[in-house]
């Protein structure tokens, strides 16, 4: 267990949470955005990490919107996201052979500005990381919450007392299943997986993407920071709920090794790349879809109480989540039970929203028939010519922008 604690004075801005001491389970995006939040106003956060330091790389993720815009800004950190920018380019979908079959542009595909999860969750812990606490390697083993406060149990370290715990620990939170029930009753599976892991740039990719599908499965890989050698490649494909030990990485690379196999383009390169990784993402394509994001004094943020999955803007929505959680505990002077309902008032449309049109990202690379295959291409060569380009981005930006924010003071 790693412990950063560079506890510095608070002064806390205006809204008064300083008395209140708080938990959080995950360090990627929703966690620190919180941290970053809470801390402005003077509260004693806590975040706890079960990865042994902070979490670099992963995919990129991007921001629309002036909702996106206006709480990067507030947050502080809107012009380090853009110094940090991708800078990614079009993506081209293409056939066996290479050859191009639409363009999609980089405005559709990484939004107003894209970064790296890991280069977004970098830039929020080295701006807490003095005024928060941030416990690594370790997890939350139990909470038992009272008319006062929550105790709680650590797989490692000593047991604690908090006013509130707030669960930011993803898709498969570990928060959510203590409090709220198993992941069973929440996960929503969308009939496909998804891998990521880096392979070399054989391709000579300068900031540009290249997508190729064959019935129920896809294969994309893209150079998103102008690195010559290497690239990402995320592999896409259709299946029923799948029986695998998620720790058992041989297992999975067999799985994909299984379901890719006498697959054409540029295939058997990235599946060469796929057995010799050592950092092989995978998982469910799934959403998270619960009946109640708060229980006493436990509240659930970000991708725990609403994932949406790649396409779902689920970076946007944990942002704009934390920020609205953070700023109704000041509006409420520190009363967590107004700040909570309201939370959970604002939060859960706007994340629903969001929700709606990631539905369709497996289907959207990895279409289920050649026929559908050939319609999507058509109808996204449509969309992207000019006019319905600008069209088709007011249409993914007002599900990322359909929230009002109230006036925050943090
Ligand atoms: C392939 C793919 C592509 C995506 N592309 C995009 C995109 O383009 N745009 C976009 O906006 N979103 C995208 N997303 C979604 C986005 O990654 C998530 O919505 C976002 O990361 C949510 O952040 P989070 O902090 O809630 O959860 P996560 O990022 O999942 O972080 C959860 C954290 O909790 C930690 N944790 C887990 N268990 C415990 C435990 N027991 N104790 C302590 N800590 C724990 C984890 O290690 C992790 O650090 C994509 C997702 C996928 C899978």
């Amino acid at each position: 267990m790693t412990k950063q604690t560079k506890r510095t004075q608070q002064t806390p801005q205006n809204g008064s949470v300083a008395h209140l001491s708080v938990l959080v389970s995950g360090a990627s995006v929703a966690g620190p955005a919180l941290a970053l939040g809470l801390a402005r106003l003077g509260a004693r956060v806590t975040v706890v990490e079960k990865a042994p330091g902070l979490r670099g790389g992963g995919f990129a993720v991007d921001f629309r919107g002036h909702v996106h815009r206006t709480v990067l800004t507030a947050m502080g950190i809107w012009d380090e996201i853009h110094a940090h920018q991708t800078h990614m380019g079009r993506q081209t979908v293409v056939d066996a052979d290479g050859s191009p079959r639409v363009d999609l542009p980089a405005e559709m595909m990484s939004g107003d500005v894209e970064i790296f999860r890991g280069d977004l969750a970098r830039i929020m812990y080295e701006r807490t990381r003095d005024d928060v606490e941030y416990v690594f390697g370790d997890s939350i083993a139990s909470l038992a919450q009272d008319a006062d406060g929550v105790d709680v149990t650590f797989e490692q370290g000593a047991p604690r007392r908090f006013d509130l715990v707030v669960g930011a620990d993803g898709l498969h939170s570990n928060t959510r299943r203590l409090v709220f029930g198993d992941e069973s009753r929440y996960l929503r599976f969308l009939d496909h997986y998804v891998a990521g892991f880096d392979v070399p740039n054989h391709l000579g990719l300068d900031r540009t993407g290249r997508v190729y599908s064959e019935p129920g499965r896809a294969v994309v890989v893209g150079n998103y920071d102008g690195d010559p050698d290497r690239a990402g490649a995320l592999l896409v494909f259709r299946s029923g709920e799948l029986s695998y030990d998620r720790r058992d990485v041989p297992g999975i690379k067999r799985i994909l090794l299984d379901r890719f196999a006498g697959m054409g383009w540029e295939v058997p390169a990235v599946l060469k790349a796929l057995e010799e990784t050592d950092a092989l993402y995978f998982d469910a394509i799934a959403q998270i879809h619960v009946d109640r994001l708060v229980e006493g004094r436990v509240v659930l943020l970000g991708d725990a109480g609403y994932g949406a999955t790649m396409g779902g803007m689920g970076t946007g929505v944990a942002i704009v989540g934390a920020y609205v959680l953070a700023g109704e505990l000041a509006l409420a002077d520190g009363d967590f039970r107004t700040a909570f309902a309201e939370y959970e008032t604002r939060i859960r449309d706007f994340a629903k929203g969001c929700q709606k049109i990631s539905g369709n990202a497996g289907p959207f690379f990895a279409p289920p028939t050649e026929r559908r295959i050939r319609s999507r291409d058509r109808m996204y060569r449509i969309l992207a010519s000019r006019p319905l380009a600008r069209f088709f981005k007011r249409l993914t930006e007002k599900a990322a922008t359909d929230i009002r924010l109230r006036e925050y003071p943090c």
